[in-house]
């Protein structure tokens, strides 16, 4: 048994103790676990310079700070640390400075999203508790990134999505060897099937915030951060926020970094990107409430972030009113005019989520809400090959020359 610093997990809403070493799903309460750290230990432990000299490329850099046990559990299909990529020529256009937005861009990560981080972890932990089947409902990303790690650690999963998921995501979840089912619903739909299964059919139940350590994958976005920018933080951090998974791990993530003393300089601004068609966790943070009600007949081209409903609904909320930061909607004809700028301007092929960031980004500037001078993460969580694009027109009949003077 390697050691991990795990001291217990505790209720996000109660502040109920768990035990450590157990399975785990959501608290008595029906709320997410958060892993809980003995800090003082691991900060004796662990240093910045041993990190920084870690061979291991990808967030498994950061095992200190997770709760994965044995070394042989760390279940890995290349994952690297994502770089971050300055907007440039498309900067103007979105009345920025150029440099000054950085995109993380975890589309590099293996099955092509961040959804790899916690997937990862997920299954790391479920491998070591001897769980056999896990199940999952998803809007694709999550699927995918479930069905590559679960089969590489040799786990059945069974996974279900919105009939209206694109192909390419079904078929990807299918081909790395998961059982997916296509539902007439949304993800909360498919989630309650999820939910009924575990019963009935024996599946451990994988759903955002339903088991605590998907949220320890997510975590490593803002370690990885910190590394990067390093031990400081950048001004302000634009998150296109579904689960909100991404956004609460971040968060816990830099307060576990202060509290042992590695950051300098104060903490980023949070904020959560949604679409108009599904901005639950906005419309709750306008009215100033810490839960978000069910969105009704949800839709937006961002389907990662097409989530009408959130258990952590009250997290997402705490982080960005902790943090000073705020909640913003985006429409989808921006969404996809601005992934086409960027697409275009600075050849950087972001996913309409990442998209919805920058877009988000550009009205922030534009209220006042973020300085043009001040550092900015934007988050592109998956490629953007899974998403459709405009189809081209041009064509060249065999044998014809080409009018090449209007090529020139
Ligand atoms: C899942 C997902 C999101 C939302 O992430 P959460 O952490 O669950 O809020 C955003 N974009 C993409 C592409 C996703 O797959």
């Amino acid at each position: 048994m390697t050691q991990t610093f795990v001291s217990h997990l505790e209720c996000s809403l109660t502040g109920e103790r768990y035990e450590a070493g157990q399975i785990h799903g959501l608290s008595a309460a029906g709320r997410p676990l958060l892993v809980r750290y003995d800090l003082e230990r691991l900060a004796a432990g662990v240093s910045k310079e041993a990190l920084a000299a870690s061979p291991e490329p990808g967030f498994w850099r950061y095992a200190p700070f997770l709760p994965v046990a044995q070394a042989a559990d760390r279940v890995s299909l290349g994952e690297v640390m994502t770089p971050l990529i300055p907007l440039e020529r498309s900067a103007a256009g979105l009345g920025a400075r150029p440099g000054k937005a950085l995109v993380k861009d975890e589309g590099r990560l293996p099955t092509g999203s961040f959804k790899a981080r916690g997937l990862c972890l997920a299954v790391a932990m479920a491998k070591g508790f001897g769980i056999e089947h896990l199940a999952i409902p998803t809007n694709g990303n999550a699927g995918a990134a479930l069905a590559a790690y679960a089969r590489r650690a040799g786990l059945r999963a069974s996974v279900f999505c919105p009939a209206d998921t694109p192909d390419i995501n079904v078929r990807e979840i299918a081909q790395q060897g998961a059982e997916v089912w296509k539902v007439d619903g949304l993800i909360n739909d498919c989630g309650r099937i999820v939910g009924e299964g575990k019963a009935k059919a024996g599946w451990f139940d994988v759903s955002t915030l339903k088991e605590p350590y998907r949220i320890e994958g997510k975590k490593t976005m803002g370690l990885e951060l910190a590394e990067q920018f390093g031990w400081s933080l950048p001004d302000v951090i634009f998150y296109p926020t579904g689960g909100g998974t991404g956004l609460i791990g971040m968060w816990k993530a830099f307060a576990e970094l202060r509290e042992i003393g590695w950051l300098s300089g104060p903490m980023p601004r949070m904020v959560a990107v949604q679409a108009e068609g599904c901005a639950p966790i906005v419309k709750a943070w306008e009215a100033g409430e810490e839960h978000a009600p069910l969105w009704e007949n949800a839709h937006t081209v961002a389907a990662g972030i097409r989530v009408p409903v959130a258990v952590g609904d009250f997290l997402i909320i705490r982080a960005l009113r902790e943090s000073g930061g705020f909640a913003m909607a985006v429409d989808d004809a921006a969404i996809l005019a601005t992934r086409d700028a960027v697409a275009r301007e600075d050849g950087l092929l972001l996913c309409p989520e990442g998209a919805a960031t920058v877009e988000a980004y550009r009205r922030a500037l534009g209220q006042g809400l973020v300085g043009a001078d001040e550092r900015v993460v934007l988050f592109n969580c998956a490629t953007g090959l899974k998403y459709p694009m405009a189809p081209v027109a041009r064509t060249l009949a065999r044998g014809e020359t080409p009018d090449y003077a209007a090529m020139a």
